[in-house]
């Protein structure tokens, strides 16, 4: 396989294409270029045996659950994914309507319904309340330090940190209540790792932080499943374009490469999957996720990428957030409880704790949404961030049952609370092909380098020498993390080479 320099398509052929990766970025990429006459060579390699990635339904407990996204955020006009939902028919009239998708909650997570701390006790809603108020009207001041030349700390935890730590020192209360004030505000951090999908917000890049975009909209669900929405775009393609259980090894570009069953044409790019198939195209996008990128990094370009493009890749953030599904037989919550919060009485955002993995990995568990009852089960979803939800993924469901069940027991004050009659969990971090759940702009990174990762590769090339784009949630300045930043991603990539057919009037 020699290097030697791009070549061009042949003219009135158009080009060929192989999109890498098949979850929404991938999808929507190939469904608008499917649209263009232009397009018809077109493959999507997909490492496993099914579409969506990170859009992950899963049929269990007689009903579905989500086990990678599970809200449409900001669910309104300006949203792709509600938009395309609407269209495919997916929502509810609740969803959409105009009242649903003018509610502004500015990324803030509603309150729970019930917190349960350590001793047994059920804490103060008001208290909780108060201590929801405080964290989110700090994590509002972020924005202040959006594109500020120098942050007074480098991450957003420690300027949560350092304001807390100012006005706990006025907090009048007895030395209980302020301890307590401070574990419900830890809960709070280890909420706000799985928005952000980080280990600590000590990661996360204060000056950047307010770059994240959200739309209007009360983040609603798909009553049938995220799935149907990445089903429904796969259901939209051509049958021969999706190739499944084909994951990429190599991405060969910067060369002339020859296929037999078309001699005489000189294709730029070569992709090599792990079974040794071979194929060439003009254009590659890929949207392989970011996880994957870092651990691949060394081999998975040839040649390697350009120093600026693989110094972003490894400055940006990518962690792990993992869902945990517990089943029972019957509800030990209140019929209206929507959102049960476990609150460790000796944790503080103000000690720097280390847990230990094997004793105290639960502890970062922020606590369990209420699922709607199925029809012979009740299910409740937990969720955990960081390297703990790293370690649980190494446990074994027996695990990770029975350490869950002693921390209901323990919080509700109940020994003989019936254990689960079973547990699911996602393992985004082992998954091969994602390596964690989702982006983050890191300390040490800016929104620079989530744009030098969109760059499409020969770095300055135009036109037909466009050899590698690159897609992807990873790749959208203000919406990274999200499905519909994702499809925005693969939609902008599709518009790009789109954009190099020569018009019919020209
Ligand atoms: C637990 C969890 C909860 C989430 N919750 C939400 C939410 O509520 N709302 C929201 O908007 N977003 C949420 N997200 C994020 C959202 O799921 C993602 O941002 C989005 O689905 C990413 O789409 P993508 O196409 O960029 O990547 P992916 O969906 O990861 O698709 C990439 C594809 O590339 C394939 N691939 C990887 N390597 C190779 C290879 N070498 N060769 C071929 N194929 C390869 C993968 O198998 C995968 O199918 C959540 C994610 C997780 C993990």
């Amino acid at each position: 396989m020699e290097s030697s320099g791009g070549s061009a398509e042949a003219p009135g052929r158009g080009p060929r294409v192989l999109v890498v990766g098949g979850g929404i970025a991938g999808l929507g990429a190939a469904e608008r270029l499917c649209r263009h006459p232009a397009f018809w060579q077109l493959r999507v390699l997909e490492a496993t045996a099914r579409a969506g990635g990170r859009i992950r339904s899963e049929r269990k407990f007689g009903g579905v659950v989500e086990m990678g996204a599970q809200w449409i955020h900001g669910p309104s006009k300006g949203n792709p994914v509600f938009q395309l939902a609407a269209q495919y028919g997916l929502l509810g009239e609740k969803e959409l309507s105009e009242e649903n998708q003018l509610v502004e909650l500015g990324g803030h997570v509603g309150l729970p319904s019930v917190s349960y701390a350590s001793s047994w006790q059920r804490l103060s809603l008001e208290l909780v309340a108060d201590m929801a108020s405080l964290f989110y009207s700090l994590l509002d001041q972020t924005r202040e330090f959006l594109h500020v030349a120098e942050t007074p700390v480098p991450s957003v935890g420690e300027f949560l940190r350092r304001e807390i730590g100012q006005q706990a020192a006025e907090w009048t209360e007895d030395e209980e209540t302020r301890k307590l004030r401070l574990a419900v505000l830890s809960t709070f951090f280890h909420l706000e790792c799985c928005v952000s999908g980080t280990h600590s917000m000590d990661r996360v890049a204060l000056g950047p932080f307010g770059e994240y975009t959200m739309l209007p909209g009360l983040d609603c669900t798909f009553s049938g499943g995220y799935e149907g929405l990445t089903g429904c775009i796969l259901t939209s393609l051509p049958k021969d374009v999706m190739v499944f259980n084909k994951p990429v090894k190599t991405i060969h570009w910067n060369g002339s490469f020859r296929e037999e069953a078309v001699p005489t044409e000189m294709f730029p790019v070569l992709v090599e999957c792990e079974d040794g198939a071979c194929f060439a195209a003009h254009h590659v996008i890929l949207t392989v996720p970011l996880g994957f990128l870092k651990e691949h990094l060394d081999t998975f370009f040839q040649p390697p990428l350009p120093p600026e493009k693989a110094e972003a890749i490894g400055r940006m953030g990518f962690g792990t957030n993992n869902k945990i599904f517990l089943e029972f037989e019957e509800p030990f919550w209140e019929p209206e409880c929507q959102f049960i919060q476990v609150v460790w009485e000796d944790m503080s955002p103000l000690e720097n704790a280390r847990l230990e993995l094997q004793d105290a990995w639960f502890k970062k568990l922020v606590g369990f949404l209420v699922l709607p009852a199925f029809e012979s089960a009740h299910v409740l979803c937990g969720f955990i961030a960081g390297l703990e939800s790293e370690f649980m993924e190494t446990l074994s469901d027996e695990e990770v049952l029975m350490s869950l069940t002693q921390v209901l027991r323990r919080m509700t004050g109940d020994p003989r609370l019936p254990a689960p009659r079973s547990v699911l969990r996602s393992r985004w971090h082992s998954a091969p092909y994602t390596r964690g759940s989702y982006s983050y702009v890191a300390v040490g990174s800016t929104g620079d380098d989530i744009d030098t990762l969109a760059e499409p590769l020969p770095a300055g090339g135009t036109g037909t020498q466009l050899q590698i784009l690159f897609a992807g949630e990873a790749t959208h300045r203000t919406f990274y993390s999200t499905t519909h930043g994702a499809l925005l991603s693969g939609w902008r990539e599709a518009e790009r080479l789109i954009s190099l057919q020569p018009r019919p009037w020209l």
